[in-house]
């Protein structure tokens, strides 16, 4: 045969021991997939990647960084009294206000960024190939961009703010993810008990 029509599930042998198979994927079957890999992957709510997606990022991500040499920055942040938000406004203006933070960062954030849920009202971004300062002028534009946004459920107004912890991995001086997650987490502690709505510089670690 030197050429021949195929339809999806047609199979072809080529000599005694292969045989190949023709499946055809339509675009509905690849936008399926790609809903099915969506919904694996990202949080229902806020479309944000999902805890369980981040958990294997970071571990992929720090390797990458330490292998490479490469620098990588981790940044957590949380909304401020988010819980009177909900008590004041209602579950769903929380959720509301939850959907709507997440959209707005996600138009902030490159395509190499993973921005993730990381808990109820936590989220967390994985910046590839930034330094320290990047990573706190990224924290800090985040900040002021959602204290100035409005958000508006229902004709009323809810003020937003959110504080944030970072840290950033460069010449090693990490030794494993969960301490660089534990140095942004400090890092936020303190913006909190700093009285919140604001990003706290990590101290430079040299090893
Ligand atoms: P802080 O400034 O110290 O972070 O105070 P907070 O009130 O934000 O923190 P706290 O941990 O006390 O409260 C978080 C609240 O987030 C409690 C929980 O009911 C709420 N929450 C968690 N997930 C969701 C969600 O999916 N939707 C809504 N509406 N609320 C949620
Ligand atoms: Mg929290
Ligand atoms: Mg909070």
């Amino acid at each position: 045969i030197k050429s021949q029509v195929l339809a999806d599930g047609d199979r072809i042998r080529m000599g005694t021991g292969t045989t190949l198979k023709f499946s055809l994927q339509d675009s509905i079957e690849e936008s399926y997939q790609k809903r099915l890999y969506e919904s694996a992957t990202r949080d229902t709510l806020t479309r944000a990647y999902n805890k369980k997606f981040f958990s294997e990022r970071i571990i992929e991500e720090f390797s990458y960084s330490l292998r490479h040499n490469t620098v990588l920055s981790f940044v957590i942040m949380d909304i401020d009294h988010f819980k009177s938000i909900n008590d004041t406004h209602g579950h769903q203006a929380g959720d509301f206000v939850l959907k709507t933070l997440s959209e707005i960062i996600h138009k902030m954030i490159r395509n190499e960024d993973i921005f993730c849920r990381y808990g109820g009202e936590e989220f967390v971004v994985i910046l590839r190939g930034i330094q320290e300062q990047g990573a706190f002028l990224f924290c800090e534009r985040v900040r002021k961009r959602i204290e100035s946004s409005s958000f508006v459920y229902h004709e009323t107004n809810i003020p937003v703010t959110l504080s944030l912890g970072y840290s950033t991995l460069y010449n090693k001086n990490f030794n494993n993810f969960d301490e660089l997650i534990r140095k942004a987490d400090e890092s936020l502690y303190q913006a909190k008990r700093n009285g919140r709505n604001q990003t706290r510089p990590s101290i430079i670690q040299v090893l």
